[in-house]
């Protein structure tokens, strides 16, 4: 998701194509003003000169179905649109908005995502989910009821968008929380009542490493399980940071599960107390940082890169045997070992790097290995 101005169209573009770019294949976009809803019509005219053709989804609160009725070419522009229903509007006015919402999205032919925040749950139906429990011979805990309020907010939703017209197959769901258990708990519960496909995510996991094990840990647990149909990582960035982290991490839970390949990934040793100098730690930096810049043009030019391999290792105690198991790896020389790297190709030693240019020479022979071993498309 962009954390741009949606207003700001040049910018709200460019971050769009940066982070489709990096990988992503949805972009989710706030729509929350009439100028917003004005400018994403000029956003997808702007990536189109990018050549940049990722679908584009809608975040509407509130005034979404204003947004979307006054600015009908908003709605046309989206792939989808993403409404919470915790926010969609108070009291009597709650379903009149919400069944306006639907009719744009069967108008012009848009799935959309409910999308219940644990933040912004509907007042309304938790307090009927609170007093039935209360009449229950034996109640639930607080978290069983929250959690059950976000499942029956998500599964209503559903049913009432499809009574007002919108096709079951064009609702995606999702139920996001901050907490682990929460999450894993929440979706579990949703798979198993409904058919509809699942959009996961952890909301507001955190900055750096806590939001990435918290959003692993979950999304782990539900993806080995068959659960998620697409899936995001909220990350907070540090100030000035760089979006397409989330992207990064989103695909690295992927891949390192072994459920879809983007980019080739580096294996690399911890370190030991046979590494005193930081030269295999750069190495294996300037590889992965290397591999993910070209993957982009890779991904159009040739089939299959993204299952490529590689190994940098730290020395020759692990490093040979590892660098075997990949398609292209490096052992560095270790503390008091001869200044030589020893290089593997599919399992055979094919050359001996040294002095100050390994890493070009290892970036070369990356370069070769993909020209020769998979094939380009036509
Ligand atoms: S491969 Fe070598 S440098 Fe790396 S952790 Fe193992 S022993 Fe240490």
């Amino acid at each position: 998701m962009t954390n741009t101005d949606t207003e700001d169209v040049f910018g709200t573009a460019m971050q769009v194509a940066q982070l489709a770019r990096a990988g992503s294949e949805l972009v989710r976009i706030t729509v929350n003003t009439r100028e917003a809803a004005a400018a994403v019509p000029k956003i997808r005219e702007r990536l189109a000169q990018l050549n940049c053709d990722v679908p584009l989804i809608g975040d509407f609160h509130f005034n979404g179905h204003k947004l979307l009725t006054e600015h009908p070419e908003c709605a046309e522009a989206l792939a989808k649109l993403r409404i919470n229903p915790g926010n969609v509007g108070k009291g009597a006015k709650r379903d009149e908005q919400f069944a306006q919402l639907i009719e744009i999205a069967c108008k012009y032919d848009k799935p959309v995502r409910i999308g219940v925040n644990w933040g912004s749950l509907d007042q309304t139906l938790l307090a009927r989910i609170m007093d039935e429990n209360a009449k229950r011979a034996e109640p639930k805990d607080a978290v069983e009821i929250m959690r059950e309020a976000m499942v029956a907010s998500a599964l209503e939703s559903a049913v009432q968008a499809e009574e007002f017209g919108l096709p079951g197959d064009r609702i995606i769901l999702s139920c996001k929380v901050s907490g682990v258990q929460d999450l894993i708990a929440v979706y579990r519960d949703l798979a198993l009542r409904c058919d509809y496909p699942l959009h996961l995510g952890l909301t507001e996991a955190g900055m750096g490493s806590k939001g990435i094990v918290a959003s692993t840990a979950a999304l782990g647990v539900l993806l080995q399980e068959g659960i998620g149909d697409t899936i995001r990582v909220s990350l907070t960035p540090e100030p000035n940071g760089d979006r397409t982290r989330e992207v990064i991490v989103a695909q690295e839970i992927l891949q390192t599960m072994g459920l879809r390949a983007f980019t080739p990934l580096v294996a690399a040793c911890p370190g030991c107390g046979r590494t005193t100098s930081t030269v295999f730690q750069e190495l294996a930096q300037d590889i992965q940082t290397y591999v993910r810049e070209r993957m982009p043009e890779w991904r159009i030019a040739r089939i299959g890169v993204e299952n490529m391999s590689l190994a940098v290792m730290g020395c020759v105690v692990n490093g040979p045997g590892e660098s075997k198991h990949a398609n292209i790896g490096i052992s560095l020389p270790g503390t008091g070992e001869a200044p030589v790297a020893p290089v593997y190709v599919d399992g055979e030693r094919v050359t001996t790097l040294r002095g100050e240019n390994i890493a070009a020479e290892f970036r070369q022979i990356i370069d070769d290995y993909v020209a020769r071993n998979y094939a380009a498309r036509l």
